[in-house]
């Protein structure tokens, strides 16, 4: 019986480590490496108590004085994680090659004022500096998969896209190496447009693009199951009956995680058919497809009490919190949805219920939750608070 010994030794490790981030107070570092390390092998959770529950808020879009407006609102002690695109191009969804060339940020940092920017440095300066993550959600907006006249984008248009969303954000004010990760407009990087011929091309580039620039994370929801080839490099994890944990991926691939893509988890964040938007991401629920984004805005045809708002996400959130992997549970939102105030007050009634009554969760970062399953065991709620910086 080998256990005991293997949990001394992961423990005494786990303690040096501690000791170690205490010292270099340092926790870039610690995270880069405590990720080089496979623990995989050490990992064994039986009790479902020890089981973190992470919860992630996200916004896509533009973030401007409106989305600051929006943003004081909800609970201030939760970390919101922003998918940033800088302008909106008139087509919605084409791409249009001329949209690249308006400068919406100028040598100070401030915004030019162009009509067609929908973010403003100004803003996004302000947010970060409260605790929140800012991550890719390329420059103009343009369906990835789609968006060239009905074909992906081609590499010189990706990588136009995300190194100018990326050069936005860092004169912004937000460093380089706090921007990990990236969301596809329409969640549209797993839609039927990959399944052109050139479709793996057009994933390699993003792949690339994304290495380039040290995006670590990828938050665009998966196409249905039986629709989606594993995505090279991205889905680390294996599909298990009933669940998703953290044992069964593959960490020794050094690209990008993409967390809800681990075996696809059951649950989503919503509980009714949208079957008029599909193309923001779906999943199954018992066989119903689901939306997954502007949950309560989409589900109560924006007529929700505040009791109903956070009855329907408290629902969600408990099928996360019951099942024995506790997959981590995301939330996607757009500033819209902030822009209801009964839908607000349900979600700080949400948060602040969840807050009170279960215990070991914690509302993170998206990046912040890539980096946890990569460490490849589950940490005690004392190491979790050192992992979050706390
Ligand atoms: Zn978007």
């Amino acid at each position: 019986m080998i256990l005991p010994k293997i949990i001394l030794i992961t423990n005494s490790f786990i303690f040096l480590f501690r000791e170690f981030m205490t010292r270099i107070k340092n926790t870039h570092l610690a995270c880069l490496f405590l990720t080089s390390i496979s623990f995989s092998t050490f990992a064994s959770v039986d009790d479902i108590n020890n089981k973190p529950q992470f919860v992630v808020i996200s916004l896509d879009d533009g973030v401007n004085q409106e989305m600051e407006k929006s943003v004081a609102q909800l609970n201030s002690t939760i970390p919101l994680t922003f998918y940033v695109n800088v302008v909106q191009q008139a087509g919605g969804w084409v791409y249009e090659e001329s949209m690249l060339d308006i400068v919406c940020v100028n040598d100070d940092g401030l915004t030019t004022g162009e009509p067609q920017c929908v973010s403003n440095p100004k803003s996004i300066n302000n947010l970060y500096k409260k605790g929140h993550e800012f991550a890719l959600h390329t420059y103009s907006h343009p369906a990835i998969a789609s968006g060239n006249q009905g074909e992906p984008l081609t590499q010189s248009q990706i990588e136009n896209e995300l190194k100018k969303n990326y050069e936005f954000l860092v004169a912004s004010g937000i460093p380089g190496d706090k921007i990990k990760g990236f969301r596809a407009p329409f969640l549209d990087t797993n839609s039927s447009g990959w399944d052109r011929e050139n479709k793996n091309a057009a994933l390699g580039h993003l792949q690339g693009i994304m290495n380039q620039l040290n995006i670590s994370y990828d938050s665009s929801l998966s196409a249905a199951p039986e629709q989606t080839q594993p995505r090279k490099g991205v889905r680390h994890c294996t599909s298990i009956p009933g669940g998703w944990d953290n044992v069964h991926c593959d960490f020794t691939q050094k690209e990008q995680f993409n967390w809800e893509d681990g075996g696809y988890p059951k649950y989503t964040v919503a509980t009714q058919p949208k079957s008029n938007q599909l193309f923001m991401g779906y999943k199954y629920i018992d066989g119903s497809i689901v939306n997954v984004m502007d949950t309560v805005f989409g589900a109560c045809n924006q007529t929700c009490t505040p009791e109903q708002a956070k009855n329907i996400w408290m629902e969600n959130f408990l099928n996360h919190y019951k099942d024995a992997s506790r997959p981590p549970f995301g939330i996607y939102l757009h500033r819209q949805s902030l822009s209801i105030s009964d839908e607000v007050d349900g979600l700080n009634a949400f948060i602040k219920e969840v807050q009170l009554e279960y215990p070991n969760t914690y509302f993170v970062t998206a990046s912040q939750v890539s980096d946890y399953y990569k460490i490849g065991v589950d940490l005690t709620p004392e190491q979790i608070k050192v992992f979050l910086g706390k």
